[in-house]
């Protein structure tokens, strides 16, 4: 197998917060492969987690991206034309709701939180390709991140589920629409994994122990396995592939 299957591949990777973060397995595995990197970060607060992990990347272009601020996203891929005139991959690694809709039920979900949810995990991905499209001009993969509570109503999953099933959907029409133009689209579902935005979701301990429990091994994926599928998706191993939701979740999806 050829070693450095992302040689030359220019990728942005928005969603890391810490060394936790799945985006940041995502990077570890894109940059073993040869990969160069554009790693965005939310905001200060968050630059002084996320800047030596860049560093340890040895990323190309380092940041700021809040998606929910306009003008942001243009400054990222007016500076990637900048730097590299092209871009071959995105990874958004990102979702937000506000703790109060997102603990409620959600008939008690508030608008306001909804379109929240709704305009940072899903509306945001569909902005990203919009703008990458004209930089994808060597054709292109872009992915994202849902869970299985997007299919199943799962306990405590609230509202994000029904983001991440609009997330889903963006990325089947985004496929088709996007597929001319050899920019391929895809969507990875991985198992819990104790992270900071996981963090936030109720009892999310129980959650992970009930995972454990319906996987088919008896174990919880990791940020490097969701990393290494990342790897196939970004890559050319998965030149055939587009419009796919990929569970990284040790069967749980599977089992009853
Ligand atoms: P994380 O907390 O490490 O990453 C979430 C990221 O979202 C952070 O980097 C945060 O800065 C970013 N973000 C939030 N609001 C933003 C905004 N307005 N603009 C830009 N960035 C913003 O947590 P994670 O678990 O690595 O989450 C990454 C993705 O994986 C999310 O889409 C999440 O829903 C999904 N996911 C997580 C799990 C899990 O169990 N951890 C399971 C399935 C799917």
């Amino acid at each position: 197998m050829n070693s450095q299957l992302m040689q030359g591949k220019k990728i942005l990777i928005v969603g890391i917060a810490n060394e936790h973060s799945i985006a940041y397995g995502c990077a570890k595995a894109l940059k073993a492969q040869g990969a160069e990197l554009c790693i965005t970060y939310l905001n200060e607060k968050a630059k002084r987690f996320v800047e030596p992990l860049a560093q340890e990347l040895e990323a190309e272009l380092f940041l700021p991206l809040d998606v929910s601020k306009p003008g942001e996203l243009e400054l990222v891929m007016g500076s990637i034309k900048e730097a590299w005139g092209v871009l071959h991959g995105l990874i958004h690694s990102i979702a937000f709701c506000p703790l109060e809709d997102l603990h409620a039920p959600i008939s008690q979900c508030s608008r306001e939180g909804f379109l929240q949810a709704m305009d940072i995990s899903c509306y945001s991905f569909i902005e990203m390709a919009r703008q990458a499209k004209p930089l994808m001009n060597e054709g292109g993969s872009l992915i994202n991140f849902s869970y299985l509570g997007s299919a199943m109503a799962v306990e405590d999953y609230n509202v994000m589920g029904v983001a991440k099933a609009a997330l889903e959907a963006s990325t089947r029409y985004l496929a088709r629409d996007l597929g001319p133009q050899k920019v391929r689209v895809n969507c990875i579902s991985p198992g819990t994994i104790p992270t900071r935005a996981a963090s936030g979701i109720k009892d999310f301990d129980a959650m992970l122990e009930h995972n454990q429990e319906m996987s088919c091994d008896g174990q919880l994926p990791t940020i490097e396995e969701v990393g290494n599928a990342a790897l196939y998706y970004l890559s050319d191993l998965s030149k055939g592939v587009t419009g796919t939701i990929h569970y990284v979740d040790h069967g749980v999806c599977i089992s009853g």
